[in-house]
């Protein structure tokens, strides 16, 4: 066998990127744009030893969970990469993920987990979809020197222009639209990854779901949009807040909520180094405010919360999932208000403040800076008096003020530690700090269960690879966590991704 030959095979499983697994004579192949249960003709895209890798180009039996993906971009873009399946089965394969990484990598037994959590779809839906409260939309040169606009094609900085996504709010899409006609109106150039040159990078949108306020950044490799313009004597930053201000936003709001969107803040980033993170450390506001509000709610007990969210702060991307992540992890933690509760990675404080309002005291914890100066305005405005929050990295600060006298729970309260880390998960030398700290309960929410996995491992005492002596020396002292229970959430429907909340109790 060999790179483009053809070959047919069944589809009887699927990978953790989505990629749909087959045999032929007796090689296992990794097949892209298939979904389980499909018979495929596919072509050879390369070989290894004992693996190859193929690419469906005809659907010869198609799967009984097969759907027409509810956009025309779906196999090319790389943000959905399993809409093509439907809804059950898409939650039936992050379970199956979520478990086998705990098994795999975790080498945990009987996975004690609880049903996924999915996202409700309208009637006339598919599969989940407008679901979206945060876009960001690379803008580069398109064909015939024009702009493109949209999205990156899967594992590639080759962008899609396109004119919609309907994993964004209609509203997206409209400013979408606005901005790539603006610049073409103005002559505004975009930015080359190749080269370094031309001025738009990317579009930044957020929405507020119980709000419907929009916050628009369009990030540059420059300061202002005169930079990018011959003409003289015309203020284009101004015309950019008009063009956005004359959008089109009736009815496009929450309809459940029956909120409209509308523009909150037109904001300029500026962005000059070459480099994949999006945004750039300053932010001009040219008009409204350089931030957004939103709400959260409880919906079991009815409590809301209102957040301020900076342009650099994290905010969980699906509001309503977020919810039902947030009352998981909060019945998980079981505060009965004598607790102290450290909420490691705690971004705005989302999280820290449900928290407080149960606990005794709670400590967050954040690395970005903007994000803990939304964290204490929001537990001000909110009117919550026992949250504090510290800045920098959580395997400094925990370690750091852990043992101290001020942050040691009185005698006989209980300590408590929420993590909600990145994709990357917990550097190792926290997780070793919280098993000599011992708290009694930890809530780890995680958005990539092989992360979690591997540091569960940890937390569960099997992670050490020393010799027997060294490991026991090593270990002496520290608790040993026991998991208790995991929920899946789908916070990111027709993606491979899947985020989890897992309760670990000191043993
Ligand atoms: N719990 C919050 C944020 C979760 S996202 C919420 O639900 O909204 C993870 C957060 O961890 C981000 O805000 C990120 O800025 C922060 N972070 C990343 N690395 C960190 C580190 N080493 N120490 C502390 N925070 C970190």
């Amino acid at each position: 066998m060999k790179k483009n030959e053809i070959i047919e095979l069944k589809i009887e499983d699927i990978g953790v990127n989505g990629e749909g697994i087959g045999k032929f004579e007796g090689c296992t192949f990794f097949v892209k744009n298939a979904v389980i249960g499909d018979r495929v003709k596919a072509v050879i895209t390369r070989m290894k030893k004992e693996y190859g890798f193929a690419k469906a180009i005809e659907i010869t039996e198609p799967s009984g969970c097969r759907i027409q993906a509810p956009c025309g971009l779906s196999s090319r873009c790389g943000g959905c990469q399993i809409m093509e399946m439907n809804y059950p089965e898409q939650l039936r394969f992050k379970e199956r993920k979520v478990r086998m990484n705990l098994e795999r990598i975790g080498g945990l037994k009987n996975v004690p987990m609880l049903p996924i959590l999915g996202a409700k779809r309208q009637a006339e839906e598919p599969v989940p979809l407008a679901y979206r409260n945060k876009m960001q939309f690379p803008i580069g040169p398109g064909k015939n020197g024009g702009i493109a606009a949209g999205f990156y094609a899967g594992r590639t900085h080759y962008i899609i222009d396109t004119e919609s996504c309907p994993a964004a709010p209609e509203a997206a899409n409209r400013i979408l639209q606005a901005v790539r006609a603006f610049m073409q109106e103005q002559d505004i150039s975009p930015y080359d990854e190749k080269t370094g040159k031309g001025l738009v990078r990317h579009l930044f949108l957020r929405t507020g779901y119980y709000t419907g306020e929009i916050l628009v950044v369009l990030v540059l490799n420059g300061e202002s949009l005169n930079e990018g313009s011959y003409a003289q004597n015309v203020d284009i930053d101004r015309l950019f807040v008009d063009k956005i201000r004359s959008i089109p936003l009736e009815n496009t709001g929450n309809h459940e909520e029956n909120v409209n969107f509308h523009i909150a803040g037109i904001c300029l980033n500026t962005n000059r180094e070459q480099t994949n993170v999006i945004l750039g450390k300053q932010t001009r506001c040219l008009y409204g405010q350089p931030f957004l509000f939103d709400e959260i709610r409880n919906r079991s007990t009815g409590e809301r919360l209102c957040f301020k969210i900076s342009v650099a702060s994290f905010y969980q991307v699906n509001p309503r999932q977020a919810e039902k992540l947030y009352e998981t992890a909060l019945s998980f933690a079981d505060l009965k208000g004598h607790e102290t509760v450290w909420d490691l990675y705690c971004g705005i404080g989302t999280l820290s403040l449900f928290l407080a309002r149960k606990a005794k005291a709670v400590k967050g914890v954040e690395i970005i800076p903007d994000a803990i100066r939304d964290a204490k305005e929001n537990a001000e405005r909110n009117g919550i008096g026992n949250a504090a929050f510290y800045c920098g990295p959580a395997e400094e600060i925990f370690p750091r003020y852990a043992g101290q006298k001020d942050h040691v729970p009185d005698a006989g309260d209980p300590l408590v530690v929420v993590l909600d880390p990145p994709r990357k998960g917990c550097d190792r030398a926290l997780l070793e700090a919280i098993r000599e700290v011992g708290p009694e309960r930890i809530v780890y929410v995680s958005c990539d269960s092989a992360t979690l996995a591997r540091d569960l491992k940890i937390l569960t005492g099997g992670g050490s690879s020393e010799g027997e002596e060294s490991r026991a020396k090593q270990e002496a002292g520290k608790a040993v966590y026991q998991l208790e229970k995991i929920r899946p959430v789908d916070m990111f429907p027709n993606t491979v991704h899947c985020e989890a909340a897992a309760l670990l109790t000191r043993r």
